[in-house]
C-alpha cells in the first residue's frame, strides 16, 4: 500500500488520493498475447521433439535463455545486475528509489525432460508486469525488480534452489565448487557463460516477493479453480531405511522360518502410506526408491533399502509422522527376524508465507473476479527460501492434468493471463502508484 506521510490530520486527503489511485491501478491489465508469445519464444531455446524444454542450468542453452531475458529487460528500460551466484535482477526504478523494491520472478532452468511453464512463467510474468507498467506510463512509488534465480531445478548441480538459497543465506558461496557429473563446477560454468556477476550474492531489503508458478499438481484443475492462493510450503523429512533379514534359498526354507526383508518392507511401505492418510489432507508420504538385495528370483531377500519422503504443513504433524515411523520400525518384527535402521537425511521446515502478501494475492483474485482457493505448495520453490528473509507469497495457476517436470506439461493461455494479472495487482498494491 502507499504509505501516508504520517500526521493523522492528513488521513482524509490521503485516503481520497488512494481511492483514486486504486481505481486507476485496478483497471490495468497485462497483454496476454505478448506474455504467451514471450513464453513460446523462450521455450524454443532447448525445445524438445515432444514439445518440452531441456535447458539445464549453466549450459549454453541456459546462457541463450538468460541473454534473451536480459535483452527483453533492457528493452523494457530496466537496469540489469548479476550477482556472484548468477542470479539476474532487472530493475524498474520507482519514484522513491530509496525504498526497498517489490521483487518478483522465478527460474528459467529446466529438468532434462521439462516443460515450457515451470519457472519460465514466473519470470516472464514479472517481465510482462513491467512491460504493462511501461505501456500505461504507470510510475510506481517503490522500484519493481524481476529476478531469475540460478539453478532452481538442481538437475545438473545440487543443491536445488541454489541461487535463491545463497541469496537467503541457506548456504554460502561454497556451492560454486559443486561439480556436475563431468566434473565441471558451478563457478567455472558461470564464468564460461558470462554470468559470474559482481554483486554480492546476499539478500538486500525487499518490500515483498511474489512468485507466479504453475501448480505442478492436480488440485486447481480438479476443483475448476483459476488461482491458487499459496499460503505456504510443506515441510519435508526424508529418510533412508535399511531392513536387514537373511538371504536363504526360496525352495527349502519354510514360510515360518524366513527372515524376508522385502516382505517386511512391503508391510512397512503400506504403513508409511497410512501415516499420511491419517494426517489428511496436507500430509504426504512417498516411497519412491527401493533396492532389494540380492534381487534374485529364487533367493529370499536379505537386505532392502528404500527412501521415505514425508511432507506436512506443520512441524507438529511432521513430528507425529516421524514418531509413528520410528515406532513402526521398532516393532517391525516381534521375533527379531528383521532389523530396521532409519536415518533422516533431509529436513526442510514448513514455510508459511507472510499473511499480508498472501492476502494481497487473495484480494487481487477477488477483485479480478477470478475463482480462487487457498493451497499449500507441496513442492520446493525459490519462494520458500525467499520467505526466510522477506515477506513472500506465491500465485499458482492450473496446469494440464497436474503434470509438470514432463515434456507434456501444459497450461491454458487464459490461466497464464489470469495469474499474471493477479501478479500485476499484487505488485502494484505493494509498490504503490504515483499519480500521473
Ligand atoms: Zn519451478
Amino acid at each position: 500500500m502507499i504509505q501516508g506521510p504520517g500526521p493523522s490530520g492528513r488521513a482524509t486527503s490521503i485516503e481520497t488520493i488512494m481511492d483514486t489511485l486504486t481505481a486507476a491501478q485496478t483497471a490495468l491489465r497485462i497483454d496476454a498475447g505478448r506474455l504467451w508469445g514471450s513464453l513460446m519464444e523462450l521455450a524454443e531455446i532447448g525445445a524438445t521433439a515432444k514439445g518440452g524444454v531441456c535447458r539445464l542450468a549453466l549450459t549454453d542453452l541456459d546462457r541463450r535463455g538468460r541473454d534473451l531475458f536480459v535483452r527483453w529487460a533492457r528493452d523494457a528500460g530496466c537496469a540489469v545486475r548479476i550477482d556472484e551466484i548468477g542470479n539476474i535482477f532487472a530493475r524498474r526504478e520507482g519514484q522513491d528509489n530509496g525504498l526497498p523494491p517489490v521483487l518478483t520472478g522465478s527460474h528459467i532452468d529446466t529438468q532434462p525432460t521439462g516443460g515450457k511453464f515451470d519457472g519460465n512463467f514466473g519470470v516472464l510474468a514479472g517481465l510482462e508486469v513491467i512491460r504493462t507498467l511501461n505501456d500505461h506510463g504507470v510510475r510506481t512509488r517503490a522500484p519493481v525488480e524481476v529476478v531469475v534465480w540460478t539453478n532452481e531445478e538442481g538437475s545438473r548441480f545440487v543443491p536445488v534452489m541454489m541461487g535463491s538459497g545463497v541469496f537467503a543465506g541457506a548456504f554460502g558461496l561454497e556451492v560454486l565448487d559443486q561439480a556436475d557429473t563431468e566434473g565441471l563446477t558451478v563457478g567455472q560454468e558461470l564464468r564460461r557463460i558470462g554470468y559470474a556477476g559482481s554483486e554480492p550474492a546476499r539478500h538486500f531489503p525487499i518490500q515483498a516477493y511474489f512468485e507466479a508458478h504453475i501448480e505442478q499438481g492436480p488440485i486447481l484443475e480438479a476443483t475448476d479453480t483459476v488461482i491458487g492462493v499459496v499460503t505456504g510450503a510443506l515441510g519435508q523429512r526424508w529418510y533412508d531405511v535399511v531392513l536387514t533379514g537373511m538371504e536363504a534359498h526360496a525352495g527349502p526354507t519354510p514360510m515360518d522360518m524366513r527372515h524376508d526383508a522385502l516382505l517386511a518392507a512391503a508391510r512397512l511401505i503400506q504403513a508409511v502410506n497410512q501415516i499420511a492418510l491419517d494426517h489428511a489432507p496436507d500430509a504426504r508420504a512417498t516411497v519412491g526408491w527401493i533396492d532389494a538385495y540380492p534381487n534374485s528370483r529364487n533367493v529370499i531377500p536379505g537386505t532392502v533399502r528404500f527412501s521415505v519422503d514425508f511432507r506436512a504443513a506443520s512441524d507438529e504433524v511432521l513430528d507425529a509422522m516421524d514418531t509413528e515411523l520410528r515406532a513402526l520400525c521398532a516393532t517391525l518384527d516381534g521375533g527379531g527376524r528383521i532389523r530396521a535402521v532409519l536415518d533422516q537425511v533431509v529436513y526442510f521446515p514448513p514455510q508459511p508465507f507472510a499473511a499480508p502478501m498472501v492476502d494481497a494475492v487473495r484480494q487481487a483474485s477477488r477483485q479480478l473476479g477470478l475463482s480462487h482457493r487457498d493451497i499449500v505448495s507441496g513442492a520446493g520453490h525459490d519462494a520458500v527460501y525467499l520467505a526466510r528473509v522477506t515477506p513472500t507469497a506465491m500465485i499458482f495457476v492450473p496446469c494440464k492434468d497436474g503434470i509438470s517436470h514432463n515434456e507434456i506439461e501444459d497450461a491454458r493461455p487464459e490461466h497464464i493471463q489470469a495469474g499474471c494479472n493477479v501478479l500485476l495487482q499484487a505488485v502494484l498494491q505493494q509498490a504503490g502508484v504515483v499519480a500521473a
